[in-house]
């Protein structure tokens, strides 16, 4: 059984990745069992904080490692908060963003309230070559809060599509299409064809 580590301390992302890899016979080690250093996302993009995850920790380790970055780009905000959207508010406190997000786009009328999620998975090895894997899903701000479910900007974010917000939509939706879901396809695409 071949191993990987993926860098994260968020306990679903780290259930979700093991259901996804134990079957194709991977091994996936991560904040539950070792212990990883925090790597400062000092990145200007999506892609290079998840590589400087990614490569630091299968340097460090010896093992390949998978990291990934996300946040959420509003097109009348000129892609803010982007990379910075879990340093949008202090302490990632995620009431305060989205109150804060709202505040800014208060004047905003409905057809300018454009945005998307971005989520980037890279797939580093200890020899520094990297394999980066994009998802993106477009929608619209909501005027205000929008169910209580999901995390993050979750409660203010409608995907194209749909009325209802990814809050609202709870998990089976969004897993099907959000961001992640669509970075996460294409990995397990590479992965199934490439192995690691
Ligand atoms: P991270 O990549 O898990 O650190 O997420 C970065 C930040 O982007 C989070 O703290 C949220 O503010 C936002 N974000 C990323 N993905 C989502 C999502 O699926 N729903 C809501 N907010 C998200």
């Amino acid at each position: 059984m071949k191993e990987i580590i993926f860098a994260s301390h968020n306990k679903g992302k780290i259930a979700e990745i093991r259901q996804i890899l134990e079957p194709l016979d991977i091994k996936v080690l991560s904040s539950d069992d070792i212990e990883l250093p925090d790597v400062e996302e000092t990145g200007t993009t999506f892609e290079e904080n998840a590589a400087l995850k990614a490569l630091s920790i299968a340097k460090l380790k010896k093992v390949p490692c998978l990291a990934d970055d996300s946040g959420l780009c509003v097109d009348v905000l000129d892609g803010r908060p982007g990379v910075y959207s879990a340093r949008y508010a202090p302490n990632r406190d995620f009431d305060k963003a989205m109150e804060m997000l709202l505040a800014e786009m208060e004047e905003t009328h409905w057809d300018n309230r454009d945005a998307h999620f971005m989520c980037v998975l890279v797939l580093g090895y200890p020899n520094g070559n990297y394999t980066a894997f994009e998802g993106r899903v477009d929608g619209t701000i909501a005027y205000c809060r929008q169910g209580t479910g999901g995390f993050g900007f979750d409660p203010v974010f409608i995907p194209n599509g749909y009325k209802e917000s990814f809050a609202e939509l709870g998990a089976e939706i969004k897993n099907k299409i959000s961001h992640r879901a669509k970075a996460l396809e294409k990995f397990t695409a590479y992965v199934k064809q490439q192995g690691i």
